[in-house]
C-alpha cells in the first residue's frame, strides 16, 4: 500500500496461496523479519490444489504451468525444486512457442454418439485459429471493428465458412465445432463468453515460450516446498480478515509500545497492527467484500476497477472409465453438439443444460511418482 520503510516494518499478507506465500518468501530473503499471513481456511495453496482419485494424482485447481520458459516465475521455482520431469525442463521444451494453444492430440465425437474425423475437423480448427490470430492482431493496429473477441470469431466465422464450405451439412458441423472451440477458448481467457473479451485488448495478453506442463507430483508439491522455506510460525490459519483499518492514523501498538498505521481486524475479533498490508484475495472476494473490507474504502479508480474487471467460472470435473473409449495418444477428447451451428459459447439455461457449456475433457496420464 506504499512503499516499504525498513526491515523492521510490520508487514501483514492476507492470503495464503502461491501469491501470498511468494511475497513472504521474497520479502523475508530480503531481510524483512515482521511478516505474518492470515489465512482465512485451515490450509495453504488456495486455488492450487492436489487431490487423488484412485491411484491418480487429479489436480482440483491450478494444473499447467503455462508458457514454461526462464520468464515464468513458476517455471523457474518448480524448477529449482526439481519438481518437473527432465522433458518438461528441456531446451527444447522451453523454446517451443505455442501461442497459448497446445497442440494436443484430439478425439472428436458428436453429441449422436459419432466419432468424427481428422479431414471433417481440421478445416474448422485452422479456420478457428486464423480468427483468434487475427484478434490478436487489432492491439497493434488500433482499430475495433467490433467490441468483443466473441462478435468478431462469430461473425467471420459465418461469413467465411458460407463461402469456403458449399455443402450444407459439413458446414453446420464445422460450425459446431467452432462453437466447442470458442467455449475453449473461454476457458482459456478466463470468461463466460468470449462477447465479453474486448477485442481492442485481446493482443495485449503476452504468452511466453515453452509447452505446457505439469508436475509429475502434483502442483500442491509447489506449494509445500515454499512453506518448507518459511519459518513455521509465520502463517496463523483459520483468521478470515474482516477489515483493513488503513487510514493512516495511528491505529495500534504491538507489545513494545510502538505504534502503526494499519490495523487488521479478523472474524474472531483479533486484530494485529502493521505498516504494510500486501492483499492477494481473489477478484471475485475483492468484488463482494471490498465496501467492508477496507476502511476507508478505496479511492474510487480503484473501485471502479475492481467493479468493472471480470472473470469466469473455470470448473473441474473428474470422470472414470474402467476402459478408454479414446485412442490410446488421445490427449483431448472434443464435444461437438450437433445443434450449435449457430456459434454459440453460453447455453441458454446452465441449470439443465450446463453439460452443453463443456468443450470436452482432457485425459490423464497414469502418475508415475
Ligand atoms: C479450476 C482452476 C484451474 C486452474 N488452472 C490453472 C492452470 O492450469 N494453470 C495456472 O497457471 N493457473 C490455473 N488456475 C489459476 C491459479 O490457480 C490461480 O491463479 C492461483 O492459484 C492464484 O493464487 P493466489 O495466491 O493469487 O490466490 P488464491 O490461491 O485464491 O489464494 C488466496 C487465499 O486468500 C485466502 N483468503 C480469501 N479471503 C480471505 C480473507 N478475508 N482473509 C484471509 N484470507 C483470505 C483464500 O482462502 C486463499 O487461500 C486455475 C484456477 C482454478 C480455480
Amino acid at each position: 500500500m506504499a512503499f516499504l520503510q525498513g526491515l523492521d516494518s510490520h508487514i501483514i499478507i492476507v492470503g495464503c496461496g502461491i501469491s501470498g506465500i511468494g511475497a513472504a518468501q521474497k520479502l523475508l530473503n530480503h531481510g524483512f523479519h515482521n511478516v505474518r499471513i492470515l489465512e482465512a481456511t485451515g490450509r495453504c495453496g488456495g486455488r492450487i490444489r492436489t487431490g487423488r482419485l484412485g491411484k491418480k494424482i487429479v489436480e482440483i485447481g491450478a494444473n499447467w504451468i503455462h508458457g514454461p520458459s526462464q520468464e515464468n516465475p513458476v517455471f523457474r521455482l518448480a524448477c529449482q525444486y526439481n519438481l518437473l520431469d527432465p522433458e518438461s525442463m528441456s531446451e527444447e521444451n522451453q523454446a517451443m512457442d505455442i501461442g497459448g494453444h497446445p497442440p494436443f492430440v484430439p478425439n472428436w465425437f458428436s453429441s449422436s454418439g459419432k466419432r468424427l474425423g481428422p479431414e471433417l475437423m481440421l478445416p474448422a480448427t485452422s479456420l478457428f485459429v486464423s480468427l483468434t490470430e487475427e484478434c490478436q492482431d487489432f492491439h497493434a493496429s488500433g482499430r475495433e471493428p467490433v467490441p468483443s473477441v466473441g462478435q468478431y470469431i462469430k461473425r467471420e466465422a459465418r461469413r467465411r465458412a458460407a463461402e469456403l464450405w458449399d455443402d450444407a451439412a459439413t458446414r453446420d458441423l464445422r460450425l459446431a465445432t467452432m462453437s466447442m472451440l470458442l467455449k475453449l477458448e473461454c476457458c482459456i481467457s478466463g470468461t463466460h463468453t468470449m462477447d465479453d473479451v474486448g477485442l481492442g485488448a485481446f493482443g495485449m495478453y503476452k504468452t511466453l515460450p515453452g509447452l505446457d506442463c505439469t508436475f509429475p507430483g502434483g502442483y500442491e508439491g509447489l506449494i509445500s516446498c515454499m512453506m518448507n522455506e518459511l519459518p513455521k510460525d509465520v502463517v496463523s490459519f483459520n483468521r478470515p480478515v474482516k477489515c483493513i483499518h488503513w487510514n493512516n492514523s495511528v491505529q495500534g501498538a504491538d507489545s513494545s509500545g510502538r505504534t502503526f498505521p494499519v490495523l487488521v481486524e479478523c472474524e474472531n475479533g483479533e486484530s494485529f497492527p502493521a505498516d504494510h498490508v500486501i492483499l492477494t484475495v481473489p477478484l471475485g472476494y475483492l468484488k463482494r467484500h471490498q465496501a467492508t473490507l477496507l476502511s476507508p474504502p478505496l479511492p474510487l479508480p480503484k473501485v471502479h476497477s475492481i467493479q468493472r474487471m471480470g472473470f469466469g467460472t473455470n470448473n473441474k470435473i473428474f470422470v472414470e472409465f474402467e476402459q478408454p473409449f479414446w485412442d490410446p495418444d488421445c490427449e483431448s477428447i472434443y464435444f461437438v453438439w450437433e445443434d450449435e451451428a449457430d456459434l454459440v459459447d453460453v447455453v441458454p439455461d446452465l441449470q439443465t443444460s450446463w453439460i452443453k457449456k463443456l468443450f470436452g475433457f482432457t485425459v490423464l496420464k497414469p502418475t508415475e511418482r
